[in-house]
Parts: structure tokens; C-alpha cells; sequence
């Protein structure tokens, strides 16, 4: 197959750890007889350094015409005092916007050699967990009505949630084409007890279910699936939920794999064709030190790989070469821990998932 594969740097470590990624694709494609045509666009800081615009029309244009896209991170703090609509963040929302990407997809996996940095307890830690985030994200509270008003007891501010039907069908079936690649389970989370967009997200999310009878489908309250993640994370295969729960609800799966910089993410529209990116930031402390962990970023690419192009052995041949670098104790320096093992660079450390490709 051929593919092409527009690559978006951005700033800070986003060269560094994209380029890695790029390195493991083309081996990738090598092995398994594919041509993969990577196109770089400007966007973030770099973007605005350049052309003055945080989102060129040249990178959107590049993006949508592309396969997949594949992103590093944006800002730093030299961008920090722009005014709103010039920050490197611009250029994020604007090709998420401009891609149409309505599904966040985070998987949380703990990692047995990484299992001393997850804070949970070891009985715990001793089940493992591997589950899938998926979020909706372009509907919900953080799109709704706001605003000030005088009410009965004074100044009052208010937000509000609205769905449509339509909004969560789409999400609900990204959550059961994902569950299918996956264990086959869905945990759909709401607030159906109080909220009446929970309501409706329910019914919604069990009519879709009939349309997948080979996958399971449960409903859990949010408050409860706040609990369970930290006392039974590996109860939860793929988790569907809207907006604002979502948000909320991954960076608390996140953390439990206490190693952020290791986790991957896809975001993706009508089509799984979408934009991959590790969920860290562009870590401006360690920009241009060759001290960045690659691995959300290779694993990005895994990603797109298994989503976009349909290429199920690839995504797992660059899975099972991360698993088998930490197995054999190689570690960049935001993943040493208490271990006492001496850290390696990101050019190295992607030599070293290159090599048990
Ligand atoms: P960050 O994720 O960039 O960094 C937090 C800490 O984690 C830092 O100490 C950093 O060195 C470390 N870290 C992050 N990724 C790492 C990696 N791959 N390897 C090793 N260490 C890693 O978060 P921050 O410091 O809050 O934000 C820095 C900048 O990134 C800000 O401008 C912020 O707006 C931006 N940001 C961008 C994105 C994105 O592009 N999607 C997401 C979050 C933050």
C-alpha cells in the first residue's frame, strides 16, 4: 500500500519525537512492503515564527488532502504573551476544527515493566489493566450556551450541556468499531440519574448496541466510573463518554499508568483517517536535548497505523518492539524511576525499539 502521511513537528520536542516515529515507520514499511510519502507542515509556534499564523492554510490544506496526520506538540513559553488568536494552541483546535474530528481515542495501558511508577496499590497493579478511552469532542457543555446573568440572589454564571441525537450515534459507533479491535466490551458512562442529556445518550448508546451484537455493552454512572478506574481498572475494556466526563475521566486513566510520557491518542472524524499525537506537551525543558521519550509518538504512529490504513500486523509489530524494549530494562530518563538504570537518549532509544522491530 501506498500512503501518504502529513507530518505536523510543531514545536519543543514535537521534531525530535516525530522524526523518531518517522525512522520506526519507514522500517516498518520496508518490512512490510509499503510506501509511506511523509509531507511536513508548519503549525504551532513554528507556524507563527514563519508565516505569522498559528494554522497556515497551506498545513490544512496539506492535512486534509493527506492519509493521516501525524503531530508532535505545540507552544512553549516564547509564544506565551500572544494575543489569543496568534498561540501556537490556535493552530491545534483550528486543524482539529478543520479535520472534522469529533472522537478522541486514549488508550491507558499499564505496562508490567513499567508497574513500580503506577500509583495504585500492588494487589491491584497485580491485574493489570488495558483499556480505551473514547471521548466526544466537539459537543457537550464545552460547546453550549455560557454567559453572566442577574439572578434571584444576585450575579449568576451558567453553562449548558445540549446533545443531539446525531452527535452521539457517531461517538457511539466509533466506540463499537473500536471495542471490535479490541476485547468486544463497552462501558458507556453518563449521569442518566440526574442529567437529561444522559438520558438521551443512553437510549442512544443501546439502540447503536443492537447494531453490534458481537460486543458487549454496560452503562455506569460517571461518580461510579471515577471509583472504579482507581479500584478495578481492569474491569474496563473501551469506555464511551461525552465531553466534559471524558476529559476528566482520561487524564485520571492516564495517570494510573503513572508514565504520561508513553501514552498515545488519536482523534478522528467521519473517517478513521484522523490526526495522531502523543497526549504529553512539547516538554520545552528538555527541547533539543535528545532527552525526550519517543515512545507516545511511536505508539501514535501504531495508531494510525491499526485505525487509519487497516494495517493491524504493522500496528502490533511496532507495539510488541516497545514492549520488548522496557522488558529488556532500556529506559529514557522520564521513565527511570527508582530503578537505578542509567537513561538513554531519544535517538537512541529509538534505535533500540528499531532494532526489535
Ligand atoms: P508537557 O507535557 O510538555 O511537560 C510536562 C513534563 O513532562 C515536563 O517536565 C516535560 O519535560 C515532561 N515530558 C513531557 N513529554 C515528555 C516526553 N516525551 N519525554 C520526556 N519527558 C516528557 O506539559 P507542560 O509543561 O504543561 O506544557 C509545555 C507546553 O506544551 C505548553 O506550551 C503547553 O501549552 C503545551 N502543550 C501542548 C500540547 C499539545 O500540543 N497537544 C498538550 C499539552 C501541553
Amino acid at each position: 500500500m501506498e500512503k501518504n502521511i502529513a507530518l505536523l513537528r510543531g514545536d519543543g520536542i514535537g521534531p525530535e519525537i516525530v522524526d523518531s516515529a518517522v525512522k520506526v515507520l519507514e522500517v516498518v514499511a520496508e518490512k512490510f512492503g509499503h510506501t509511506f510519502n511523509f509531507m511536513p507542515y508548519l503549525i504551532g509556534g513554528a507556524a507563527i515564527d514563519e508565516t505569522g499564523n498559528p494554522l497556515p492554510q497551506e498545513t490544512i490544506d496539506g492535512c486534509l488532502a493527506a492519509d493521516s496526520v501525524l503531530l508532535g506538540a505545540v507552544g512553549g513559553p516564547k509564544w506565551d504573551t500572544m494575543p489569543a488568536n496568534l498561540r501556537p494552541e490556535k493552530g491545534l483546535l483550528g486543524i482539529r476544527a478543520a479535520m472534522g474530528l469529533y472522537t478522541n481515542l486514549r488508550p491507558a495501558k499499564l505496562y508490567p515493566a513499567l508497574k513500580d511508577e503506577c500509583p495504585l496499590r500492588a494487589d491491584i497493579v497485580a491485574q493489570g489493566f488495558d483499556l480505551m478511552m473514547v471521548r466526544e469532542l466537539t459537543g457537550g457543555i464545552y460547546f453550549g450556551e455560557r454567559g453572566r446573568r442577574e439572578g434571584k440572589h444576585g450575579p449568576e454564571a451558567y453553562d449548558t450541556e445540549a446533545y443531539s441525537v446525531m452527535e452521539v450515534e457517531r461517538i457511539a459507533r466509533a466506540a463499537f468499531e473500536s471495542a471490535r479491535k479490541r476485547r468486544k466490551n463497552v462501558i458507556s458512562i453518563d449521569k442518566a440519574n440526574v442529567l437529561e442529556t444522559s438520558r438521551l445518550w443512553r437510549e442512544t448508546i443501546h439502540r447503536i448496541a443492537e447494531e453490534y451484537p458481537d460486543v458487549t455493552c454496560t452503562d455506569m454512572l460517571v461518580d461510579n466510573a471515577a471509583m472504579q478506574l482507581v479500584r478495578r481498572p481492569s474491569q474496563f475494556d473501551v469506555v464511551v463518554t461525552s465531553n466534559m466526563f471524558g476529559d476528566i475521566l482520561s487524564d485520571e486513566a492516564s495517570q494510573i499508568t503513572g508514565s504520561i510520557g508513553m501514552l498515545p491518542s488519536a482523534s478522528l472524524g467521519a473517517t478513521n483517517r484522523g490526526l495522531y499525537e502523543p497526549i504529553h506537551g512539547s516538554a520545552p525543558d528538555i527541547a533539543g536535548q535528545n532527552k525526550a521519550n519517543p515512545i507516545a509518538t511511536i505508539l501514535s504512529a501504531a495508531m494510525m497505523l491499526r485505525y487509519a490504513f487497516d494495517m493491524m500486523d504493522e500496528a502490533d509489530c511496532i507495539e510488541k518492539a516497545v514492549d520488548a524494549v522496557l522488558n529488556d530494562g532500556i529506559r529514557t530518563a522520564d521513565i527511570v524511576g527508582s530503578s537505578g538504570i542509567a537513561p538513554i537518549g531519544c535517538v537512541e532509544m529509538t534505535e533500540e525499539v528499531i532494532k526489535r522491530l
